[in-house]
């Protein structure tokens, strides 16, 4: 099975009430967790590459081990660019073989971002095969690789745009912000309340009225939600545990995400919790056995936790496992 798009996937989603799991990867450890937690579940994916991972590994090895990861899973795997900041990126990995991209000129004005998103739409489309585009409207806060909004300068998505963004720019999905934010750090102390029994912060809900009130504007058209990982505190815990120093550390509640996942929303997007599950697992390798130097043998730890956060997003957050 070759590299698909993310049209199928999400109509499938939409129709049976679930999401598709959006991780980033960023090595070959991460790509080969990420698919076979994926093929495990019998679940598509989606592998994104943000200018951070493109940067680090180089888009060549990136594209390589995905493409290796197709044959040696074969599930259906889309590859998506990831915040995708100008015409230029998005149209060098739709010519190298992505088959899906974000241009995100949510900093823009609406005007302008109506006129970036729909040059790159009008590209991608033209494109055989088909490549899908997804866009932002709203801000989120938090900082995701070259993406930095300070918290108190983000935005909801304003309900009242969303029909004529996606009239005029023909785009194939919409990320909107409705609360959720990037990074491990989502929300500040003082916006969260402290569970008396565990003195674990609870962050604020996610906006579900702006939510309910874009999918009526909108409905059969797939929502996307960035910034969604949940910072399991089980590793935090093993990382502060082992050496490591996490203060704070807070993310979206997994029930709220599985709600989401029910609704409109079609791709969720995972970065956090991954990256955490591979610290974790190689912290406490190192500090379990201070004479190893193979780093088989920790990344492999590493490895081993991606793909067990993986199977659990899929399992009991996103809802996509048997959906091949
Ligand atoms: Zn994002």
């Amino acid at each position: 099975m070759p590299l698909v798009n993310t049209k199928e996937m999400f109509e499938k989603a939409y129709e049976g009430g679930y999401a598709i799991g959006a991780f980033n990867c960023n090595n070959m450890e991460i790509v080969q967790a990420i698919t076979e937690a994926a093929k495990e579940c019998n679940s598509p994916v989606i592998l994104q590459v943000s200018a951070g991972a493109r940067k680090y590994a180089k888009p060549i090895y990136l594209k390589k081990l995905v493409e290796a990861a197709v044959k040696d899973t074969n599930i259906p795997i889309a590859l998506h660019l990831d915040h995708g900041a100008d015409f230029e990126i998005c149209k060098e990995c739709i010519d190298s073989g992505f088959t899906s991209v974000m241009i995100d000129a949510s900093s823009k004005s609406f005007e302008e971002n109506i006129a970036l998103t729909r040059k790159v739409v009008e590209y991608a489309h033209a494109h055989v095969p088909y490549v899908t585009v997804e866009a932002e409207l709203g801000t989120l806060a938090g900082i995701e690789d070259d993406v930095n909004v300070a918290h108190g300068s983000e935005s909801y998505t304003r309900p009242e745009d969303v029909e004529e963004f996606v009239r005029r720019t023909g785009c194939d999905s919409l990320a909107i912000a409705i609360g959720t934010s990037h990074g491990a750090y989502k929300f500040k102390p003082e916006q969260c309340t402290v569970d008396p029994k565990t003195g674990v912060l609870i962050p604020p809900p996610l906006r579900f009225d702006i939510l309910e009130e874009i999918s009526k504007r909108l409905p059969g058209f797939p929502i996307v939600l960035h910034g969604s990982s949940s910072v399991n505190q089980e590793y935090v815990k093993i990382i502060n545990n082992n050496g490591g120093s996490l203060k704070d550390a807070v993310g979206v509640p997994e029930e709220q995400l599985r709600k989401a996942a029910r609704s409109s929303v079609c791709k969720i997007n995972i970065d956090s919790d991954l990256r955490l599950a591979m610290t974790a697992g190689i912290r406490e390798h190192l500090n379990k056995h201070p004479d190893h130097f193979d780093p088989r043998q920790y990344i492999g730890d590493g490895r081993n936790y991606v793909k067990e956060v993986v199977k659990h997003k899929i399992l009991n957050v996103l809802g996509s496992n048997d959906k091949i």
